[in-house]
């Protein structure tokens, strides 16, 4: 706590920095350094704690107010700090609902308003792929379930012929509004409402074929295209394969995983392609020609005379394509590795040895 950056600082902003300016600063922060889009990363899951604590506090009129004048001091009476602070409090679901959007498409998706049309939430599922489709790019074909409106009530979940009721629970808000103390005084949060699931309707007479849920689930058959160049962890989106939009909103995305299979001869970074290739003494010593396994095909190597084990050599080209354009791609890095012989007949031993008394050497 004792070396915290100046929450300004950390947005990048001016002190005189407005609303907007604000919000703006800390969604392309938010962005980058989301845990989502930076799975696994401490560095970054730091920098997005930090930006989100700046602009949770900055974006709030009292607490800037303090922080202007007090500094961090504002807030750390107590030693409570922030570390464990609520993003789902205060203005945070706002901007996350939008920041999400932008992150996975789709405009406002997660901001509920009350009856209105909401957009359906995305589905996640995975693919496996080899290394080869990975770098080459392929289509897959992946059933699965996905939810779709019920036929029968039109996606009301109502029984055909009833219409669902306005929720008494939260008066067709959809939203419940509660009160609580926190370390900066009293907050207000708002939850979705239990009773009607944020829907602000509840259904007396449920549709025999949805059981009230307006929606079935059917399999379907999906075919899905992959980019070369996709990296093992990356997503592709299918838009609008995603659980159904309530209220008449559009339908969610579909996130599909991308798994690719480790390949026993080559390995990947980024971009670039790496193997290892074994290649006999006379080879490396007198020069010859190796034949290097690559993604294209095998390719004929010429390796110079004096090349010493762990040589590495770079083919130009041969790498993966660039994700963004595939006419752009990585190298393919061979190590050489100098093999020693470990079974000799007579006739190699015997050369073997008129070479080590030709240079001296005792054996
Ligand atoms: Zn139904
Ligand atoms: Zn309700």
């Amino acid at each position: 706590m004792a070396e915290k950056r100046d929450y300004y600082e950390v947005l990048g902003v001016d002190r005189n920095a407005g609303d907007e300016e604000l919000k703006k600063a800390y969604r392309k922060l938010a962005k980058k350094y989301h845990p989502d889009v930076n799975p696994g990363d401490e560095t970054a899951a730091e920098k997005f704690k930090e930006a989100s604590e700046a602009y949770s506090v900055l974006s709030d009129h009292d607490k800037r107010a303090r922080y202007d004048q007090f500094g961090h001091a504002a807030f750390e009476q107590g030693g409570a700090g922030f570390s464990d602070f609520d993003f789902s409090s205060s203005g945070m679901g706002d901007i996350f609902g939008d920041l999400f959007g932008d992150l996975f498409g789709g405009g406002a998706s997660s901001r509920r308003s009350a009856n209105g049309p909401m957009r359906g939430a995305n589905v996640r599922t995975a693919v496996n792929i080899t290394f080869q489709e990975a770098v080459f790019g392929c289509t897959k074909q992946i059933d699965l379930n996905l939810r779709e409106p019920c036929p029968t009530c039109g996606g009301s979940g109502a029984k055909p012929g009833t219409t669902p009721q306005t929720c008494t629970k939260c008066r067709g808000t959809g939203r419940i509004v509660t009160t609580q103390r926190s370390i900066f005084g009293m907050m207000q949060s708002e939850t979705v409402c239990p009773d009607c699931r944020g829907t602000g309707k509840v259904i007396r007479d449920k549709c025999p074929d949805c059981r009230g849920t307006g929606s079935v689930t059917r399999r379907n058959k999906l075919s899905v295209d992959i980019v070369p160049g996709i990296d093992n962890g990356m997503s592709v989106r299918i838009r609008d394969k995603g659980e159904p939009g309530i209220n008449g909103g559009p339908r969610g995305d579909l996130m599909v995983e991308v798994r690719v299979a480790r390949d026993p001869v080559f390995e990947r970074d980024d971009m670039n392609i790496f193997s290892t290739v074994p290649i006999s003494f006379p080879v490396a010593a007198l020069g010859g020609k190796v034949r290097i396994r690559t993604v294209d095909g095998e390719v004929e190597y010429d390796v110079k005379a004096g090349t010493q084990t762990d040589t590495r050599i770079r083919l130009r080209g041969k790498g993966v394509p660039s994700i963004h354009d595939r006419k752009k791609r990585g190298d393919h890095y061979v190590t050489l590795v100098v093999q020693v012989p470990t079974k000799l007949t007579r006739e190699q031993k015997q050369a073997l040895k008129a070479y080590a008394k030709a240079s001296g050497a005792d054996v």
